[in-house]
């Protein structure tokens, strides 16, 4: 059975701006079956990291929080820690990057919170149905234990997975420290003794005795460590690092399992906004040129269908001109699908076709648009 996504242009006219399009989306598409009322309401959302514009303004999240409290709901903002060196790999960073960017309870009606806590340890283990790659994911403790998921997504480029939409933002973006490190990497970390500060945190993290000191640096002894990554995360100096990544191909995989682990037991919602496509992640500390015009925003129960929804319209849309996408086109050629073009090492097919067989979603679905 096809799911149905609902989709709204970008053209406004007075009376009728985005804000009031967007709330127009989410009530058609069913928004308001849910029961809200004195429910922990997580919306996932990324903040921007700072240095990247084309992250969502806080309007749109603002008039999500507005619909949720007008039905008794409990909502907060929120995402987990990064596992990269930046402005977001800790709580106080996170919630500060999140404030420069606008997204104060000043501008959304709505407080932040880390779900993955002050260190990105704080998580939830949950065993994934049907997973094949991933056995128990570590997820953010604060989006595993709230009532109400509603994914809020800047649709755009990603260097490593093709696109970044709703299975992104839920699978990787609701990973822990240590999730995020099982879905981009296998095998075990390793200490970078120049950056090692002694500080002997990590020690105290590791639940297999793995970690000792030589010459009072943290050392991981391999044969005891299992790779669970709690260290990485226990570290405020980026000391500790894992380099064995994973292919396209099983980060996708994995990242599907991590989605299915987040939405699997309890009501979501999921939101795309295709605008300032830009051709990589928001994680980057800049962003390239939109590659394609902007499209509109779409909703679904379904996050699969949405994303395959997303896809598909902007594959139909004409590359803007002087941007990554017709650059490397004229480089590596053109195989005619504008997210392979941009980054041709990507595979989003893996990812959406192991998110229908555990059962996510489906890629069928039927569009329907709302004025
Ligand atoms: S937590 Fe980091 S800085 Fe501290 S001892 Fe471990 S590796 Fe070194
Ligand atoms: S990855 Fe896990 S088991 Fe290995 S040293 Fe770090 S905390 Fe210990």
């Amino acid at each position: 059975m096809p799911s149905t996504v609902y989709y709204t242009s970008m053209r406004t006219r007075p009376g009728n701006n985005l804000p009031t399009k967007l709330n127009k989306l989410v009530d058609r598409a069913g928004l308001d079956d849910i029961d809200f009322g004195g429910r922990f309401v997580a919306i996932k959302i990324h903040f921007g990291e700072p240095g990247n514009l084309s992250f969502l303004r806080p309007n749109f999240a603002k008039v999500i929080v507005d619909y949720v409290k007008r039905r008794g709901g409990r909502p907060f903002l929120t995402d987990c820690n990064t596992l990269y060196v930046g402005r977001r790999g800790d709580a106080i960073s996170h919630i500060s990057a999140a404030y420069e960017n606008g997204y104060t309870p000043f501008s959304t009606n709505c407080h932040v919170i880390i779900a993955d806590g002050l260190r990105g340890t704080d998580e939830r283990n949950i065993p994934v149905k049907n997973g094949e790659y991933v056995q128990s994911a570590r997820i953010g403790s604060a989006i595993a234990e709230a009532d109400i998921i509603i994914s809020m997504t800047h649709f755009k480029g990603h260097e490593m997975t093709g696109f970044g939409g709703a299975i992104k933002n839920l699978g990787m973006g609701c990973g822990s420290r240590a999730g995020k490190m099982e879905q981009h990497c296998d095998g075990k970390p390793q200490v970078n003794t120049t950056r090692c500060k002694s500080c002997h945190r990590c020690i105290t993290q590791c639940a297999h005795n793995a970690i000792d000191y030589v010459d009072d640096k943290a050392h991981i002894n391999i044969d005891k460590c299992v790779g669970c990554g709690r260290c990485i995360g226990s570290c405020g100096f980026n000391a500790i690092v894992n380099r064995n990544y994973n292919s396209a191909k099983l980060l996708n995989y994995k990242m599907a399992e991590y989605a299915q682990a987040v939405v699997q037991d309890k009501p979501c919602f999921h939101i795309n906004f295709v605008m300032d496509v830009s051709p990589e992640c928001d994680c980057r500390a800049e962003n390239d040129a939109p590659i394609i015009p902007d499209i509109g925003i779409f909703a679904s129960f379904d996050p699969v269908a949405l994303d395959r929804a997303c896809v598909d319209a902007c594959n139909t849309a004409t590359p803007l001109p002087n941007t990554q996408l017709t650059e490397s086109v004229a480089k590596h050629g053109d195989c005619h699908e504008h997210f392979a073009n941009a980054n041709p090492n990507s595979d989003w097919q893996t990812c959406l076709a192991h998110c229908e067989k555990i059962g996510v979603g489906t890629n069928q679905y039927t569009l329907i648009e709302v004025e």
